[in-house]
């Protein structure tokens, strides 16, 4: 078993707060600037000191929703991204792009 899919299976099945870094929490978390890191693992752990305790365990969830949805890997939606302000990608894309 890989780590992200050990990190998951702690997640959902055990309720223990890992985040699994897949291609999507990879991007956002790099885009945003919230953990930048050239591997998944170097993500995994900026994310862990990055992201306040209470939140880890949903975090993982959040992250690879917004990033299927609105932080999208060929044309972010920054126009209608509720964390547009706090996130470093520039320029923000626009409704026309
Ligand atoms: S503003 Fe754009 S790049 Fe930043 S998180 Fe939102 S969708 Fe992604």
């Amino acid at each position: 078993m890989g780590r992200k899919t050990a990190n998951v299976v702690l997640n959902v099945l055990w309720g223990e707060p890992t985040i699994a870094v897949d291609t999507h929490i990879f991007r956002v978390a790099n885009r945003t600037g919230l953990a930048k890191g050239k591997t998944p693992l170097a993500v995994e752990l900026a994310l862990e000191k990055a992201v306040p305790k209470q939140f880890v365990q949903h975090a993982h969830h959040w992250l690879i929703l917004h990033g299927r949805y609105i932080c999208k890997a060929r044309k972010p939606d920054c126009w209608r991204c509720i964390v547009a302000d706090l996130c470093a990608f520039r320029p923000k894309t626009k409704k026309d792009d």
